[in-house]
């Protein structure tokens, strides 16, 4: 099947021609600024994904497909399509429109408000309009309808509604029917392919029951979807569930290097095992839509220009918050991005890994519900008025204060104001949470602000530059979006012989141990420029990679890759070899092991030598670029702190 689609289409939001993302539960496709919005809500808001760089499920993009062409966007726009409304001014965001604000604000009105979605007349009567919708979604999924199921679902209709009178789910009937595109949309709206009917049979027995083989296949792939996903993130590889095969755990080819995790991760790990089932499935669920953003920012950077990265709209530095979610859980989902990719990686193995024991546990007990318990059956869902867990206690016992959730869009937080007030118990939690309030006190603005795009860098380091050689502070938000490479490159060549003699190791200069205990210990931070200059060189040498990532040129990465580990390398002898600051150390950890990290992953691109006999597969391009790109992204961020805290302790 051809994945383009056809090329008059326009963006569902602001009708920029030729868009390149879908969002899966909307059923609409959206151009890259609008995706950028999209993004910024969070999956529970919308599921993007690229039309022809993201790897489609056949059938689901037929669904998405189905719903584009017969307008499911009219559901999100109704009231719109009303002249009143066009009387009133209200109206659609324009080709021309900013994307910041009008665009962005249309699009949360449109799909977090759903302020123009069609209401119910009978809307005050809460218990019978959602049963009456479900009803209705139960009855509807019969027939190839899609849109009317999407309507149902947007105004509150349950996707696992279970039905008294008929005694099953709306997917049972769907399965049924072998209504595939139905099946889609139910389960892209949480629908359980493993929830047994009054008999005990699921959605999957329905459609083997009734010849409909394909469709049986493809739920049992939605059942493991989860372990699926997290799977092919780190090996390019699905088990195969006709053979019996439901988990893949797929080793750590640098296990063996000494990349020492963070405390935050060595915590996690500990935790992961002692999880009840429950909050085990919830930090799965929190790692998957991690892994989602991950991948989604690598194929972002894959498929932007130069001149449209130097807009504000390039990442989502964390997760976005989820409001049914309890701020606790929110929290500890915008922590996973500060998980360098070795660390996410050792994570993600674990839960596979837990996952898999789980389930055979499971099995042992209960062979009929095997599936039921683990397979996380809401993996997609995002219904408007999904379950409610809140008042259950989050996987991670860091102490919590109500306002404490990150914005990414505004990259403010006010959880500085009651910090000190309610430090949980647990040794683990304390520890964890001083490292959290240093992190986000010092650098958590800043580093969004890096993340927003690597070449705003360099050029914020000129002006920071120009600025402190006046004693002045550091500017904020203060960017001048053109970048010139010439410029940078003679401002690095005019300056390499100027390095300090102290910061020098030398070509093959190896990383700094920062662990010496007969190391000098002064303490004593370097100059803010002396950081400046180097997180720069840093800096350009990332921009380098990333250009040769997007035109897959694999044959730079290595030399790339070792120009980065040196800038690092001198980076981090700037340093005193035991700093006093928590933070400083933690940036510089994160700053080498990235580093080398890195080079690792991109010694995986380099051709391989006269290989013997058998080892005829060559690694997955798509996915070493996906980890390039992400610790690059590690060692960006590192240096950006190491910028931040040196200014500001040099100012103080
Ligand atoms: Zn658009």
């Amino acid at each position: 099947m051809s994945k383009r689609l056809r090329n008059s289409e326009v963006c569902a939001d602001c009708s920029v021609s030729d868009p390149r993302w879908a969002s899966v539960n909307r059923g609409v496709l959206v151009c890259d600024e609008c995706c950028s919005v999209h993004r910024s809500l969070g999956r529970h808001s919308s599921q993007v994904r690229h039309l022809t760089h993201t790897p489609w499920p056949p059938t689901q993009l037929q669904m998405v497909q189905t719903l584009y062409n017969n307008g499911a966007n009219s559901i999100w726009e109704h009231t719109l399509l009303d002249p009143a409304s066009v009387m009133s001014g209200k109206r659609k965001a324009n080709p021309q429109d900013k994307v910041h604000p009008n665009k962005a604000d249309f699009i949360r009105a449109k799909y977090q408000m759903l302020a123009f979605v069609h209401r119910m007349p009978c809307r005050d009567d809460d218990s019978c309009t959602a049963k009456d919708l479900s009803k209705q979604l139960h009855s509807s999924v019969r027939t190839g309808n899609l849109e009317t199921c999407l309507r149902l679902l947007s105004l509150g209709a349950q996707a696992n509604f279970f039905h008294p009178e008929k005694g099953n789910t709306p997917l049972h009937v769907a399965a049924k029917a072998g209504q595939v595109s139905q099946a889609e949309l139910l389960t892209v709206y949480g629908a359980d392919p493993g929830a047994p009917d009054t008999s005990g049979y699921t959605p999957i027995d329905y459609a083997r029951q009734a010849g409909h083989h394909d469709l049986a296949d493809r739920l049992v792939e939605i059942q493991y979807e989860l372990t699926d996903r997290l799977a092919f993130y780190l090996c390019g590889r699905k088990p195969d569930h006709k053979n019996g095969e439901h988990f893949v755990i797929p080793q750590l080819a640098d296990r063996n290097i000494s990349v020492d995790l963070s405390e935050l991760a060595k915590a996690a790990k500990k935790k992961l095992q002692s999880l009840s089932n429950h909050l085990f499935e919830e930090l799965a669920m929190d790692v998957y839509d991690e892994v989602d953003r991950r991948e989604t920012d690598a194929v972002w950077l894959a498929t932007q220009n130069h001149s449209t990265l130097v807009t504000e709209t390039t990442v989502v530095p964390f997760l976005p918050v989820n409001p049914e979610y309890s701020s606790m859980r929110n929290q500890g989902r915008q922590k996973l991005a500060r998980f360098n990719a070795h660390e996410f990686a050792t994570l993600v193995i674990d839960i596979l890994s837990d996952a898999k024991r789980r389930q055979l546990g499971n099995s042992v007990t209960s062979p009929r519900v095997d599936n039921v318990e683990l397979i996380l059956k809401s993996v997609g869902s995002c219904s408007v008025d999904d379950r409610q867990d809140n008042d259950q206690p989050d996987y991670d016992s860091v102490a919590s204060d109500e306002d404490g959730d990150l914005d990414p869009a505004s990259g403010k937080t006010d959880r500085a104001k009651s910090l000190d007030s309610d430090l949980s118990d647990s040794p683990v939690s304390v520890q964890e949470f001083q490292e959290v309030k240093n992190a986000l006190a010092a650098s958590e603005a800043k580093i969004q602000q890096l993340l927003k795009v690597n070449s705003n860098l360099s050029d914020e380091l000129r002006h920071m530059q120009k600025k402190t050689t006046k004693q002045t502070s550091i500017p904020d938000g203060d960017y001048d979006n053109t970048v010139n490479d010439a410029e940078l490159e003679d401002s690095g060549a005019a300056r390499r012989g100027r390095l300090r003699s102290s910061g020098w190791l030398g070509e093959t200069g190896s990383m700094a141990d920062l662990d010496d205990p007969e190391a000098e210990s002064d303490g004593s931070l370097p100059s803010t420029e002396d950081v400046i200059r180097k997180t720069e060189q840093i800096t350009k040498n990332i921009q380098e990679l990333l250009r040769a990532a997007q035109e897959n040129k694999h044959d730079s990465f290595v030399p790339c890759s070792e120009r980065i580990h040196v800038a690092v390398s001198e980076m981090a002898a700037l340093f005193p070899k035991k700093p006093r600051s928590d933070t400083v150390r933690g940036a510089l950890r994160l700053l080498t092991s990235s580093a080398q990290r890195l080079q690792s992953e991109c010694r995986k691109a380099a051709p391989l030598p006269e290989s013997g006999p058998g080892q005829t597969l060559g690694p997955d391009m798509q996915l070493v670029t996906q980890q390039v790109i992400q610790c690059a992204y590690d060692i960006a961020k590192a240096a950006k702190q190491l910028v931040t805290i040196t200014t500001k302790e040099n100012n103080n």
